[in-house]
C-alpha cells in the first residue's frame, strides 16, 4: 500500500509499504479519512526525533474495521464497525494509566510515532490500545471527514478541564488555527463572557471571526496586546489564558496578559528545550495558575464526540481541503501557505 513516511534517512516520502498483516492480537482499520495536526505540520517542517523512524505518519482518523483477531473477539468491535482512536496508548498499568490519564504514561506509546501511523490506506491497531479503550465507535451522525477533528479538539478539551472556565470569564487565546478557534468555541461553551484571540496574520484573524462569531481579534503587529487586553477589562487582563501557538515570546506575554489569579494554560509546545520563559516573581505576586497539557485520552474523545453528535461543535466548517494520499505534500504546503485550517487526506 501506499503511505505517507518518515524514512530510515528520517526523510519524509510516499513510499510503497507492505500492508499490515492481520494477526490473533490486533484489529485493522481501513482509513476513510486522516487529517493533518499541528503535530504533523512541526515534522514537515522541521523534522521530529519523537518519531522512530521508519515509520508511517499521522494519527487523527477515522475508518472502517476490516479485521478482528482471534483474541480481541470479546472487545466489542466487528468487521465493518465505524471507528476512530485516542492515538496516545498507555500501557494500562502504571498509576496514570489506572486513573484513567493514559496520555501521561510512564511507557506511552503513540500511533505515528512509535506504531505506523493513518497517512496509508490501513492501519493496525495493536491489542493494547483496544485493552486499554482507545479505539472508539463512531457513531452514524459523525461522518469520516468530521471525525478526524475529534481528537484535536479533544485534546483542547483536555487542556481546558484545567482552566475551570465559568461564567463572566474573559478568555484570551493566542493563535486562530483550527485548535484556537476550537478553543474559543469550548470556552464560550463553558460560559466565557467573551473570547479575545491574538493572530499576527491578517487573513487568519479574520478567518477566526467568521468562524466563531463574537470573538474580538488582536492584531499584534499593529496592536500591543497587553494594552489592547487590559482596555477590554478595564484594566484587569484575562481571567484565562491559552497559548495556542508554538511561538516561546508568548509564553511571556500571556503572564502579563492575564489578570491576578488567572489561569494559563501553556496548549502548544515549544521548539528546543523551552526553558526561560516564566518569570518566578510574576507567578507568585499575582497568584498566577499555570498548567501544562498533553495529547488526550479516550474519555475526553468520546466527550467531544457527544458534543457532535448533538450539535453542539460543528467540525465541517474547519475542513478547508480535501487531498489524496499521493498529494499529502501539497496538503502541508497549503496550510503552510495558504493558511488553510484543516487539510483532510483521503486514502
Ligand atoms: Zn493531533
Ligand atoms: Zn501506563
Amino acid at each position: 500500500m501506499k503511505a505517507y513516511i518518515m524514512d530510515k534517512s528520517r526523510i519524509l516520502r510516499i513510499a510503497d509499504v507492505g500492508e499490515p498483516a492481520k494477526h490473533a492480537d490486533n484489529i485493522l482499520v481501513k482509513i476513510r479519512a486522516a487529517s493533518i495536526c499541528g503535530t504533523d505540520m512541526r515534522t514537515f517542517l522541521k523534522g521530529s526525533m519523537k518519531i522512530d523512524a521508519p515509520r508511517v505518519l499521522g494519527h487523527e482518523f477515522a475508518g472502517d474495521i476490516i479485521h478482528v483477531g482471534e483474541e480481541l473477539k470479546d472487545y466489542g468491535f466487528d468487521i465493518g464497525d465505524r471507528v476512530t482512536a485516542a492515538p496516545a496508548i498507555g500501557c494500562g498499568e502504571c498509576c496514570y494509566c489506572k486513573e484513567g490519564y493514559t496520555n501521561m504514561c510512564e511507557n506511552l506509546e503513540t500511533i505515528g510515532f512509535q506504531y505506523d501511523g493513518v497517512f496509508a490506506s490501513v492501519v493496525e491497531i495493536p491489542a493494547k490500545a483496544v485493552k486499554n479503550g482507545n479505539l472508539l465507535h463512531l457513531p452514524d451522525s459523525i461522518s469520516y471527514d468530521d471525525a478526524t477533528l475529534i481528537e484535536p479538539a479533544a485534546c483542547a478539551w483536555n487542556g481546558q478541564t484545567y482552566l475551570q472556565i465559568h461564567g463572566g470569564d474573559v478568555v484570551l487565546i493566542y493563535g486562530s488555527g483550527m485548535i484556537g478557534c476550537i478553543h474559543a468555541e469550548l470556552a464560550y461553551r463553558k460560559g466565557a463572557s467573551q473570547v479575545i484571540i491574538v493572530e499576527p496574520v491578517e487573513k487568519r484573524g479574520k478567518i477566526a471571526m467568521e468562524k466563531v462569531p463574537g470573538i474580538i481579534w488582536i492584531n499584534p503587529f499593529t496592536q500591543n496586546t497587553v494594552e489592547e487586553v487590559r482596555k477590554l477589562t478595564a484594566g484587569r487582563g484575562a481571567d484565562v489564558v491559552i497559548t495556542a501557538t508554538s511561538v516561546p515570546s508568548v509564553h511571556e506575554e500571556a503572564q502579563k496578559a492575564a489578570a491576578k489569579r488567572g489561569r494559563i494554560s501553556l496548549f502548544g509546545g515549544l521548539p528546543g528545550d523551552g526553558k526561560g520563559y516564566l518569570d518566578s516573581n510574576l507567578i507568585h505576586y499575582k497568584e498566577l495558575q499555570i498548567f501544562g497539557v498533553h495529547a488526550t485520552t479516550p474519555r475526553y474523545m468520546k466527550e467531544i464526540m457527544k458534543m457532535m453528535e448533538d450539535g453542539k461543535l460543528d467540525a465541517q466548517k474547519y475542513i478547508e481541503k480535501t487531498v489524496a494520499l499521493e498529494d499529502v505534500e501539497k496538503g502541508f504546503c497549503s496550510i503552510r501557505d495558504d493558511n488553510t485550517m484543516k487539510v483532510v487526506i483521503h486514502p
